[in-house]
């Protein structure tokens, strides 16, 4: 039989569950990917994220084509309407099976739904696997068989449960030579950025690297400092994350392999690789709160959080405009916006205190700050995402406590003590000593003067005053606590 993989989250060619079933269960074996018309037709023209992929998919066709032997082998790349593209692209090879991983994001999953029916009315099969976390959807509950909503007890059943099986990996490589021949009509490479409607983003002026090669560079360097993760990874300034949240994202690595090396690690004593397996166990958390509870991707998990009254108005609008601008006046809020402005990441510590700062200082709907992210991040993922938010604004499962308000200069003087961070990114603030830098406003004349910082002129004035936005954030929450 022959059959089509559909690769979607998952742009690599090795540890590859749908592509292991797919050539496991078929003589012959296609591949695909679709640039979605019906994802990026929202996008901004200049994406970073759509070039990441782009430049993964160069790499994952050659991969494919080397793997299969075949000099016209590889990936089948689309440019349409997945939903109609991948049952018509199953027709014309006259595959018997599609095959494809999972993705618990209601929009895929509805897609997927259309997929199905579309192949079944034309009797064809659709296989979808786990692949993108290493437990998902109920595979981990309570005992009475309840999703967890508390991430210690759940990241204590996930340990529980893990073993060798979920951590193997799907052995791809050995079956390759079932690979198809790429069919005459798609001898087309992956499209250029400028056949897909888009421009460059600058995505190689910033060293991310892309692809499984680059995955494997980000971790291979990683590994050598993982056992001091734990002491490292607090302050921005410092090289202490993996930098791998968006190769997670588009699956140029394998999360098994991720966590069997911490996993390995963490049984031989290594205190950093067991709190970095803790941060790919959040992720699994996420994936299934979003998988159970859908409703998040609109409203609080917590409904009571639902009656809070956010800022609204012209007023509002313009806090947040200068929140999305970092022009806050809070240094360490301002040159977390430019990181993520500037690179399309931003330092996991970073966004609890900007998140915090929208969402307590500002009084703004969290939902704002979501999809600004959404649109900025290269790593954003729906379900992470989501919880950060929901976590930041104290209306997710397992929440920041609503009376628990981050000082966004205690926050700087602790995490960026010496203002490195600070500096890369406020250049303009640079001549300051470091106790003036977290508060500029607090800086004696003389000190501002002799760094060349005129408040209000190269550098904005606080915008808001914390003591004060933190009463009325306690009122504003007040509603919370009435329908408790
Ligand atoms: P590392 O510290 O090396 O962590 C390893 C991996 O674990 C990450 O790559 C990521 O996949 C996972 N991870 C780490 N922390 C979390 C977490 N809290 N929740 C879920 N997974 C986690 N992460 C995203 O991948 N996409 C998002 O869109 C996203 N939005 C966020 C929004 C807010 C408001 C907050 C507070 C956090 C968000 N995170 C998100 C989680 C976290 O900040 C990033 O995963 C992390 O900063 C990525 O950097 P890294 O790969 O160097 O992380």
């Amino acid at each position: 039989s022959t059959g089509l993989v559909w690769f979607r989250r998952d742009l690599r060619a090795t540890d590859h569950a749908a592509l292991y079933h797919a050539l496991t269960e078929c003589r012959q074996v296609h591949c695909a990917f679709v640039f979605d018309t019906e994802i990026l037709d929202a996008l901004p023209r200049k994406d970073r994220r759509v070039e990441f992929i782009r430049e993964s998919l160069v790499e994952l066709d050659e991969r494919l084509r080397t793997l299969s032997g075949h000099a016209t082998g590889g990936l089948i790349v689309l440019h349409a309407v997945a939903s109609d593209a991948i049952p018509a692209l199953a027709r014309e090879l006259g595959v018997q099976a599609v095959y494809t991983n999972h993705d618990d994001e209601p929009q895929a999953l509805a897609r997927d739904s259309q997929v199905r029916t579309r192949l079944a009315a034309a009797g064809l099969a659709f296989h979808t696997s786990k692949d993108h976390t290493l437990f998902e959807r109920s595979e981990v509950l309570t005992q009475t068989g309840k999703p967890y909503s508390v991430f210690t007890p759940y990241k204590n059943a996930w340990l529980r449960k893990i073993d060798a099986f979920y951590l193997k990996s799907y052995p791809v490589e050995r079956y390759a030579a079932r690979l198809a021949a790429r069919p005459k009509a798609h001898t087309l490479a992956v499209p250029t950025l400028k056949a897909l409607g888009f421009e460059p983003a600058g995505l190689n002026q910033q060293a991310l690297p892309t692809g499984a090669s680059g995955a494997q560079r980000l971790f291979d360097d990683f590994c050598q400092r993982i056992a001091r993760y734990g002491e490292a990874r607090d302050f921005p300034a410092v090289k202490g994350p993996s930098y791998l949240s968006v190769h997670l994202r588009f699956g140029t690595i394998s999360p098994r392999l991720l966590a069997r090396t911490a996993h390995a690690l963490m049984l031989q004593g290594n205190a950093g690789a067991a709190t970095w397996l803790g941060e790919l166990i959040w992720r699994d958390f996420y994936h299934q709160i979003l998988a159970h509870h859908p409703h998040v991707v609109e409203h609080s998990f917590k409904p009571a959080y639902d009656a809070i009254r956010w800022e609204s108005g012209p007023a509002a609008q313009e806090l947040f405009a200068a929140w999305c601008e970092g022009r806050t006046g809070y240094p360490l809020v301002d040159a977390a916006m430019a990181q993520i402005n500037q690179t399309g990441y931003m330092h996991n510590r970073l966004r609890m205190v900007v998140a915090s700062f929208l969402v307590k200082d500002l009084g703004i709907d969290w939902r704002w700050g979501e999809q600004y992210f959404a649109t900025h991040l290269n790593d954003f993922d729906l379900a992470a995402n989501n919880g950060g938010w929901q976590w930041a604004s104290s209306s997710g499962c397992d929440a920041q406590p609503y009376f628990r308000i981050f000082n966004p200069v205690s926050q700087s003087e602790k995490f960026d003590a010496r203002g490195q961070f600070i500096r890369k990114y406020l250049p303009q603030l640079a001549g300051l000593p470091d106790a003036a830098l977290h508060a500029p406003w607090k800086a004696a004349p003389m000190e501002l003067q002799a760094a060349g910082v005129v408040l209000g002129e190269n550098y904005p004035h606080p915008i808001v005053a914390h003591d004060e936005a933190r009463e009325r954030t306690l009122q504003r929450y007040a509603v919370v606590k009435t329908a408790a």
